[in-house]
Order: C-alpha cells, then sequence, then structure tokens
C-alpha cells in the first residue's frame, strides 16, 4: 500500500506517518528529512535546498522529482511507502503517478493560529531527530538518547507564515486532485496524538 500524508507545514505528518508506518510496515519517506541530512552532509543538493528552505519557499520541482525517483529505487521503498512531504506541487504529483499508484491519502486539518503556536514550540533533536514539544517537554536534552534538542532554522513565526501561503498556494490544490482519485480522508489534525494515530491506522487497515 502506498499512502500520502497531507497537511499545512506543522499539520503532525511527520509524527503520524512516523507512527503509521511502524505499525502498517512501510516505509517512511519524509523529503523534509532527506533535504536535512543533505544540508548537514553538506553536499550540493544540500546547500541548494538550503538557500529555499530558510526563506520557507518550495525546493524546485525537477530537483525533487529527481532526488525522489533515486529514493523510490532503494529496496524499503518496493514494499509500499508513507509518503510525508511529497508530492508539494501539482507538477510534483504528476510526476509521481508515472512511478506509483496511491490507495490512500490522508489530510491533515489544522488552523493557522494552532500551526504557528506548534511550530515555534517545536525543537527536533539534533542527534536522534524525535521531535519535541517546549508546551510537553521543558528539557533542553531528548529524553530519548540525551542529545541536545534544536530548533529547526524555519521554525521562527515569519517563515512558518510564509511557508503556510505557500501551502495555501501550491499545496492545497493536491486535496483537489487526490479528491478526483476518490483517495482523501480528511483527519482532524488537533486530536491527542495517540487518539488521531489509532483513527488513521483504522482508515488505513480498512483500505
Ligand atoms: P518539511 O520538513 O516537510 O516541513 O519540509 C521543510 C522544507 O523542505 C519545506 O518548507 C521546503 O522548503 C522543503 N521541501 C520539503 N519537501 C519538499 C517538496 N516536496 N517540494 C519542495 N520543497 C520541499
Amino acid at each position: 500500500m502506498n499512502v500520502l500524508f497531507l497537511g499545512p507545514p506543522g499539520s503532525g505528518k511527520g509524527t503520524m506517518a512516523e507512527r503509521a508506518s511502524v505499525r502498517c510496515n512501510l516505509a517512511h519517506i519524509s523529503t523534509g528529512d532527506i533535504l536535512r541530512a543533505e544540508i548537514k552532509q553538506g553536499t550540493e543538493l544540500g546547500s541548494l535546498a538550503k538557500s529555499y528552505i530558510d526563506k520557507g519557499a518550495l525546493v524546485p520541482d525537477d530537483v525533487i522529482i529527481d532526488m525522489m525517483k533515486e529514493r523510490f529505487n532503494q529496496d524499503d521503498a518496493k514494499g509500499g511507502v508513507l509518503l510525508d512531504g511529497f508530492p508539494r506541487t501539482v507538477a510534483q504529483a504528476e510526476a509521481l503517478d508515472k512511478i506509483i499508484k496511491l490507495d490512500a491519502c490522508i489530510n491533515l486539518v489544522v488552523d493557522v493560529d494552532v500551526i504557528v503556536d506548534r511550530v515555534v514550540a517545536r525543537r527536533v533533536c539534533g542527534v536522534c531527530g524525535a521531535v519535541h514539544s517546549t508546551k510537553t517537554h521543558s528539557a533542553p536534552t531528548c529524553n530519548q538518547c540525551s542529545g541536545d534538542l534544536v530548533t529547526r532554522p524555519d521554525d521562527n513565526k515569519d517563515t512558518v507564515l510564509e511557508r503556510f501561503r505557500v501551502y495555501e498556494e501550491q499545496t492545497a490544490p493536491l486535496i483537489e486532485y487526490y479528491t478526483k482519485q476518490g483517495i482523501v480522508t480528511d483527519v482532524d489534525g488537533t486530536l491527542p496524538i495517540e487518539e488521531e494515530a489509532d483513527l488513521i491506522c483504522g482508515i488505513l487497515k480498512s483500505k
């Protein structure tokens, strides 16, 4: 089964995709995580991506599509994937249609006020990548590996508002694109985490 998680920045796509990938045994593919790993390794792709990510813009379609073609060729992607952050434009969706067939699209619905509030409180472990919130975890270190928690450079209020604007303009049209394919289910992205994960896994199991 191939599943797409859609939703604005900070809607919980990563958190939900991570949980669902473990429970449904599907590969979790996050374009944001791939790009941040490239930045950390100092690659040419990483430095190109950083110039877009830091201002809240999308990395150009051709760069992302080439990167994802390579990712889909890896063995773990053959048994089904959970896509988080790709596609983000209609051009990317059309390219994806030529590579795999999606069976389900979970559309996480969250208001912009909640998003800004969530994203400015988000902290990520610099060692294991676990995501925390200052609302529920006030310590400066990760409770899973003791690594230092850092704020993503694009998790400040101005950049989040720009990312939300870009989402509305370029990514939200995908809701209609996949509704026409009959595969979209809306999910309230403000439910308690485990309740939301149970709901999503139930939807995926019924597919
Ligand atoms: P995310 O971690 O999904 O919030 O992605 C962080 C940033 O990476 C986005 O704001 C974009 O700048 C870039 N990015 C991630 N996925 C894509 C994509 N599919 N197309 C273009 N840019 C992307």
